[in-house]
């Protein structure tokens, strides 16, 4: 068999090395149809919505035009790249990786935010980091991360973003079948991933990795400054403006005691971050389905959209890769995966964070640590380490905290409220197979005066079934009885917060269905519009899905009407439309 090896797969992918990215330039593709862009997207990035029906936008996100270079006279302003990252999958280092289907195409600096986004088309072909595979990306999947992207921005949550999805009917892609291909353009403030980190270190390249640290320090935080302090030498930073960006610098001290250069600031920004971004995950009931180093983002940003899934009914075991037989990726590890995926990218910064201020000496900046001081050095570096996990915890804790009071209708956490209503919430929805989400936004419209007696609880209990009747217990009085408990607790919890009346009532309701969707991209639902799109030609279903991708949190999508198509809502037995 080996002699019908061609020379690539003799000698593997191609090892790129002393560099951290490649000039590439997109694959030309016929006749590429535009299906749909995001307004929001489109907004953020400074476009108006009518641009996306010129010639040029269209071209570009196709990968046709380049965009700030002229290709007959080969100059410009900067030419489309690919990142070299590597990474640790499934716990297993996998080596070189890299955009093997993805390539940037320009940064952009948006005056009126102060935002900076880096523009990139995923699926336009091979790049040097394709490895065996061919740069393509299906419909299917691009569909999937085109409307979740958005979905999980309007939810609050940190991700990296879509701005338009292109049909390339010309391209068949092979899959398990054959299947049309599409481009998804994205954008992000910053596409690094722990995985560029790893694969410098696995290098040994120490001097590209304080190159690389510097440029994450300096460029995509926007300065040193900007990094979190310790409370006993820096002034307390003010909040970040956007709350669900913010980092929340002033609730949880930093490592005391160790000696801390500023480097160690950006390995607890990087970390603070990601359990910022686990905790909203964990809050909504997001999985990514495949944490490896790789897809977990120096931003701290959701990113990789492959068997991603919103939780229906509550199982902390589930995960939504079937390939991921020890459940290293499902629900209850998401927090627990992302510490060990930051701790590989301590290791990876390594002497920077141990050094403490010898990092700026000059023989270290050359040479690197040296034999006779590696061991403190190292020790150090372990211990800062070991401390930023406590404050991996902290912040992902109090953030966790935070938004499950706010989506049980709480303005105030006591210590009780973490047995009596969280855990045993969660066990409920567990034992009784409750529809995680779908109980939140009921509740938000569930009145205390409606619940006051125990017959009304129990009544009223069966609202929060999925479906009538109850799965996963045989015996349904006692799971409506189970549900009324732990309503009785909610509702003296709620009247001592908020008072009792008409006001307090109306005032709760409008909070909780603020921060409680009634439409998540489920995956029925991306199921659906898939079929419509692939199967029927459909193309308005993806505007309808994108407008509630983007309002989720709308009053009611119920009895509203998209081109003739129903929606009906979260008040109906199921969500369709
Ligand atoms: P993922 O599992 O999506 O994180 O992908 C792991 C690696 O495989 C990344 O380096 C991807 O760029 C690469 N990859 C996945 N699919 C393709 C494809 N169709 N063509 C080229 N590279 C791919
Ligand atoms: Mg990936
Ligand atoms: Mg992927």
């Amino acid at each position: 068999a080996a002699s019908h090896k061609t020379p690539r797969d003799q000698i593997g992918p191609r090892q790129v090395r002393n560099a951290v990215y490649s000039y590439v330039r997109p694959q030309r593709q016929c006749n590429p149809e535009l299906l749909a862009v995001s307004p929001a997207a489109m907004r953020d990035l400074g476009l108006d919505l009518s641009e996306a029906k010129t010639e040029l936008f269209r071209e570009t996100a196709a990968g046709n035009h380049i965009w700030g270079w002229d290709e007959e006279k080969m100059e410009g302003e900067g030419y489309p790249w690919a990142q070299c990252y590597g990474g640790f999958q499934f716990g297993e280092w996998a080596g070189q990786l890299g955009d093997g289907r993805a390539i940037s195409l320009f940064e952009a600096k948006i005056p009126a935010t102060g935002h900076k986004y880096e523009v990139q088309l995923k699926g336009a072909g091979i790049t040097p980091y394709s490895r065996f595979a061919d740069g393509k990306a299906v419909l299917r999947s691009s569909i999937r991360e085109f409307v979740v992207s958005e979905a999980l921005n309007a939810l609050g949550i940190p991700t990296t973003r879509a701005l338009a999805l292109t049909l390339l009917p010309e391209s068949r892609v092979r899959r398990e079948t054959m299947e049309p291909g599409a481009i998804v353009v994205r954008m992000a403030e910053s596409w690094l991933r722990l995985g560029n980190f790893d694969i410098l270190r696995a290098r040994g390249d120490r001097a590209l990795i304080r190159r690389l640290a510097t440029y994450v320090a300096e460029d995509v935080f926007g300065g040193w400054d900007k990094l979190p302090g310790r409370l006993d030498n820096v002034e307390k930073p003010e909040k970040a403006s956007e709350p669900h960006r913010g980092v929340g610098r002033d609730d949880i001290e930093g490592p005391a005691g160790a000696e801390e250069n500023r480097f160690t600031r950006l390995y607890r920004e990087v970390v603070r971050r990601n359990a910022l971004t686990v905790a909203k995950w964990q809050a909504y009931g997001f999985m990514n389905g495949v944490l490896n180093t790789d897809n977990t983002s120096i931003f701290g940003l959701s990113m990789d959209f492959g068997p991603f899934a919103f939780m229906d009914n509550f199982n902390p075991a589930y995960t939504p890769n079937h390939d991921d037989h020890f459940l290293r990726y499902s629900y209850q590890n998401q927090a627990t995966i992302i510490w060990w995926n930051l701790v590989r990218f301590g290791e990876a910064l390594g002497e920077l964070l141990g050094a403490g201020a010898e990092v700026d000496d000059p023989f270290f900046v050359d040479q690197g640590v040296t034999e006779d001081k590696a061991d403190p050095i190292i020790k150090r570096a372990e211990k800062l380490i070991t401390q930023t996990g406590e404050e991996y915890k902290a912040v992902f804790y109090a953030e966790y905290k935070r938004l499950f009071t706010a989506r049980i209708g709480l303005k105030t956490f006591v210590e009780s409220d973490f047995d009596d209503l969280f855990s045993a919430l969660l066990d409920t929805m567990e034992a009784l197979e409750l529809d995680f989400n779908l109980f939140y936004r009921r509740l938000s419209t569930l009145r205390t005066d409606e619940i006051a007696t125990p017959s009304a609880r129990e009544e009223k209990a069966a609202r929060f079934f999925y479906k009538e009747g109850v799965t996963g217990v045989p015996n349904e009085t006692e799971a409506r009885k189970r549900v009324a408990d732990w309503l009785e607790k909610w509702r003296k919890r709620v009247i001592e917060d908020w008072g009792e009346g008409e006001e307090a009532e109306q005032g709760r309701i409008h909070a909780m269905k603020a921060v409680n969707p009634s439409f998540i991209p489920r995956g029925w639902i991306l199921d659906e519009i898939i079929k419509r799109v692939e199967k029927e030609g459909d193309r308005e279903v993806l505007n309808r899905v994108m407008q509630m991708a983007l309002h989720p949190f709308e009053d009611s999508w119920a009895g509203r009407t998209f081109d003739g198509v129903q929606y009906k809502g979260d008040e109906e037995e199921e969500q369709r439309w």
